[in-house]
């Protein structure tokens, strides 16, 4: 099917047949910057970067979902009563659907939140400023839930050994509160994203959603 219609459009004597479909490239990348640093344990040096698209540079651009940084390459999305966020226009649609199938089935999508373009990521600098960017830098990572749903380090698996350090607590059983077997995670999964609860290592990341888990 696909290759009678490259034949009927490479046939056609209309002007770029293609350009409609072609997403147009932004002319500048606009993102406001900062690190985390480990010991004040907040954003620093905060900064407003600006500069052509044609110049990203390596970091700037995620290899493996083609997100970028640029706040130009996010969409705003509306889903519900939820408080609107920003996120990568390539995964935007796929999240929208999802999220608007749970709100539809009555389950407690609380909040979330997925761009923020800081470097939370190692390496570290001598100041104990982060310098990498993460997956929420590109909006390709997702946030459900947070004040239900926290980060914790130390913990290879979910127990008393963990400990809380972003987010609220993570309570299985109280409503919003998430596991892998709960609606909303599988839902997630079914679209495509892997769930910060079954990343392995220290870190379980209860609200976090992205393609890679991290
Ligand atoms: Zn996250």
């Amino acid at each position: 099917m696909k290759k009678y219609l490259l034949l009927a459009l490479a046939a056609c004597a209309c002007p770029r047949p293609l350009a409609a479909e072609a997403p147009a490239r932004p002319e500048t990348c606009t993102y406001e910057v900062y690190n985390w640093n480990i010991y004040k344990k907040r954003g620093v040096n905060r900064k407003l970067i600006r500069h052509p698209y044609a110049e990203l540079k390596a970091g700037e651009k995620d290899p493996a979902t083609g997100c970028t940084v640029c706040l130009e390459d996010q969409k705003l999305l509306k889903v519900g009563s939820l408080e609107p966020f920003k996120a990568c226009s390539k995964i935007a649609d796929k999240l929208q659907a999802v999220l608007e199938k749970l709100l539809k089935e009555g389950e407690p999508v609380l909040e979330v939140t997925a761009y923020r373009p800081g470097k939370t990521r190692d390496p570290l600098d001598p100041e104990g400023n982060r310098t990498g960017f993460s997956n929420h830098a590109y909006g390709a990572a997702v946030d459900i839930n947070r004040s239900r749903n926290g980060l914790y380090d130390g913990c290879q698996k979910p127990g008393p050994a963990c400990r809380l350090i972003q987010g609220g607590a993570w309570e299985p059983g109280r409503v919003g509160t998430l596991t892998k077997d709960s609606k909303i995670t599988r839902e997630m999964r079914a679209a495509g994203f892997k769930w910060g609860g079954e990343i392995e290592g220290d870190q379980k990341d209860f609200m976090h959603f992205s393609l890679s888990g991290y």
